[in-house]
């Protein structure tokens, strides 16, 4: 019988629609679900932050002129974030536009 990931690590599960990664809540259906397991459900922001990093570990083991400027991508989007210029009330909307876009 399989066990539900979070009964497992003993934390109960979070009410269906909300982010297993951040908290939010959403529509289940605007949610992304795992295969193995339909119950664990993430928001896109996550879930495009996920393929990010997916991107990103992929990316180590490589070499190259992309990987490179991929990488020189990564550090701005964390200096930008650092400094909370993505809350900005002016630039911020189009710095988190370009960093969805972005690596
Ligand atoms: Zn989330």
């Amino acid at each position: 019988m399989d066990t539900p990931l979070a009964m497992e690590s003993g934390h109960p599960d979070p009410p269906p629609g909300q982010c297993w990664c951040c908290g939010s809540i959403d529509d289940p259906d605007r949610m992304i679900h795992l295969g193995n397991h339909p119950e664990v459900a993430m928001c896109r922001p996550c879930a495009r932050w996920a393929a990010k990093e997916a991107w990103e570990i992929e990316d180590r083991d490589r070499t190259g002129v992309l990987v490179s400027l991929r990488d020189r991508f990564r550090r701005l989007r964390r200096g930008v974030i650092d400094r909370n210029w993505h809350r900005h009330p002016v630039f911020g909307r189009p710095l988190r536009w370009l960093g969805n876009r972005l690596p």
